[in-house]
């Protein structure tokens, strides 16, 4: 495909300074937005087409159009940090681009080039470049696409829309960057084999709701999914994946098969392994882990994803009880990998992993 050029037409009235510097002081996560947006159209024959950086505006969406049907949609989310010395870091785009095409194929969606992808970031973060806060913060980018097209027919539609938004965020979890209380659902699951719980589609967080709220409910911050055929192997979190560290300073992370490949795990996976752990994606289930955290042999656990990077987990409950891990703080390989990885993220480590654009 011939290389797409983007059509500027920046925002008329784009939010005044001092609006956005207030709006900036406690942004949360995903509440406040910047002034634009990115857009591409895809139709069948034509492939892609009106690419454009745009003012942030409402669609206008036929009643009928496909995605709120049948739920065709992915998304990706990301994140761009300031760098110490001026400029901006984003970290591995080019694995969001591709995870986006994995999750496209899973859902019969047009592939979108990888250079078109990662053009689309660098421009929203180019136009909005004075949303993307300093200090603790950072500017979180969401990539999406949906079917557009106006049939009620259950096939892969002719029409979709490419879209990038993005906001400036603070702490993912509502009590800041603190050890987090998970809520295990055993009642419903998130991801059947065959099913797309490897793909980041709308329609798998549509499912884990009712488990979310539950988790809520129970005063717990994200659910743990179990896997849906012997509900007996931990899979992943609603938005997170999830590693278990040992007293031999061995690490595990359930391997990859229903759930999402997250590429903070990857990135994790080698931090520790470079780190002296060893390292293994090995299968995991919940009575081994309550076992374990009761004798003492499991000593951290984390969850990990780009929205919160790396947040401990201090205390574990269900519908039979609950148990603690460690001492319900952040234990030593958490603290020293998150320092790591955020350290990489935003400059002040040296990438010798070259994860930074
Ligand atoms: N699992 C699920 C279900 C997720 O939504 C996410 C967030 N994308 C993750 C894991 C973590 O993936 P990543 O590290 O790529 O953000």
């Amino acid at each position: 495909m011939a290389k797409i050029s983007f059509e500027k037409v920046p925002h008329k009235s784009p939010t005044p300074a001092d609006k956005r510097t207030a709006l900036m002081a406690d942004p949360g996560f995903g509440r406040v937005f910047s002034d634009h947006m990115v857009t591409v159209q895809w139709t069948q024959g034509v492939g892609w087409h009106d690419a454009k950086v745009r003012a942030r505006e409402p669609f206008q969406m036929d009643p009928a159009a496909a995605v709120l049907h049948y739920a065709q949609e992915i998304f990706e989310g990301m994140k761009a940090y300031r760098k110490p010395g001026g400029g901006f870091g984003l970290f591995r785009p080019d694995e969001n681009a591709r995870r986006f095409n994995e999750s496209a194929k899973r859902m019969a969606m047009p592939d979108v080039p990888e250079e078109m992808f990662l053009e689309a970031i660098d421009q929203l973060v180019k136009v909005d470049a004075d949303w993307v806060p300093s200090g603790e913060g950072s500017y979180y980018l969401r990539p999406f696409m949906f079917a557009s097209e106006a049939f009620l027919g259950v096939r892969p539609a002719n029409e979709y829309i490419f879209c990038v938004i993005g906001c400036p965020v603070g702490a993912y979890f509502k009590g800041g960057f603190k050890t987090v209380q998970v809520w295990v659902s055993e009642e419903y699951t998130r991801a059947a084999p065959g099913g797309t719980g490897a793909a980041k589609c709308g329609g798998n967080y549509a499912s884990s709701l009712v488990a979310t709220k539950e988790a809520f409910d129970n005063g717990c911050d994200q659910v743990v999914f179990l896997d849906a055929v012997e509900r007996k192997w931990i899979d992943e979190l609603g938005g997170m994946n999830i590693f278990f560290v040992m007293d031999d300073r061995s690490i595990i992370t359930p391997p990859l098969n229903t759930i999402l490949p997250g590429i903070t795990r990857e990135s994790v996976m080698k931090l520790a392994s470079d780190a002296g752990y060893k390292v293994a994606e090995t299968p995991y289930s919940f009575d081994q882990w309550q076992a374990d955290a009761r004798s003492g042999k499991l000593r951290e656990a984390f969850a990990c994803g780009t929205a919160a990077v790396i947040a401990g987990i201090g205390k574990v409950k269900y519908r039979g009880g609950e148990f603690a891990i460690g001492n319900s703080g952040d234990g030593e390989a958490t603290t020293k990998l998150r320092a790591q990885l955020t350290g990489i993220q935003r400059g002040t480590v040296d990438d010798t992993y070259g994860w930074m654009r």
